[in-house]
């Protein structure tokens, strides 16, 4: 299982490159096999891409090969094991009892290729949320939003929006003010330290009305999130 970074070559580590260029078979979402397509020139390497919502048809396939003796990959995008594919793929496997060598390989995940585009906003206590609610109920992930904001963590929000699912980053943005002054710092990173990147940095009042969608990663900053020039900062508590 292979985190291929934030999209760029660049930005994978070298056992992933490796892993992906000894695979004998790789497979992921189609999005993401694009994106490595030119690493992937080993003549004898079977590429299987599928649709977004086949993970658990993908996991079956890639078990049934690695239990015959395949080597597998399987991408994710950033990190397999932050919203990505390794959780499941592990159930998978126990499920039809197959018992094979399995390799995670970490990936930069989206919250540290925004927050690299950002400046240093992940310097103190952070949460990651996402607000897909297409697999955890909304109610939950509203809770959790919640005790972050009291918590004052600062919080990096994956999956913001989507063309369908509009209104929750809304609900974040109001719960955060019941918590946060409204100039709190806000960095949008859109296909952050991949081809199209765009960063920008809003307050807390006014981030929603930023172009956001599902290429985007948005990082709340905490009461002590400061801008320092163009950069957004969480201060870590060091006297200076
Ligand atoms: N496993 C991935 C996350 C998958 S969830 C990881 O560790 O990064 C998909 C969400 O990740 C997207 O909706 C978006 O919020 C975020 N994301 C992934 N790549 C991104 C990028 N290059 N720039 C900004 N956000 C990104």
């Amino acid at each position: 299982m292979v985190g291929m970074g934030p999209g760029n070559w660049e930005q994978m580590t070298v056992r992933a490159r490796q892993v992906l260029g000894e695979a004998q078979v790789v497979t992921g979402y189609k999005t993401y096999i694009e994106l490595i397509r030119g690493l992937l020139n080993n003549p004898e390497q079977r590429v299987v891409v599928s649709g977004m919502t086949q993970e658990v048809d993908r996991c079956r396939e890639v078990a049934e090969l690695a239990g015959q003796g395949s080597s597998v990959v399987l991408v994710s995008s950033g990190d397999a094991g932050i919203y990505g594919m390794a959780g499941i793929m592990l159930e998978v496997l126990e499920q039809e009892g197959i018992e094979v060598p399995v390799e995670i390989v970490p990936g930069v995940s989206a919250s540290a290729a925004a927050a690299a585009c950002l400046g240093a906003p992940l310097m103190h206590d952070f949460v990651t949320v996402s607000l897909s609610d297409l697999l955890t109920p909304w109610e939950l992930i509203r809770k959790r939003v919640r005790l972050a904001a009291e918590g004052d963590f600062v919080l990096a929000v994956y999956n913001p929006k989507s063309r369908q699912r509009v209104s929750q980053i809304e609900e974040v943005r109001r719960i955060l003010l019941e918590f946060r002054s409204p100039d709190t710092p806000v960095g949008i990173v859109r296909n952050a330290l991949r081809e199209g990147q765009e960063v920008c940095i809003s307050t807390l009042s006014d981030f929603t009305r930023e172009q956001i969608d599902m290429l985007t990663t948005v990082i709340i900053g905490n009461s002590q999130t400061k801008i320092l020039g163009s950069y957004m900062v969480t201060p870590r508590g060091y006297e200076l």
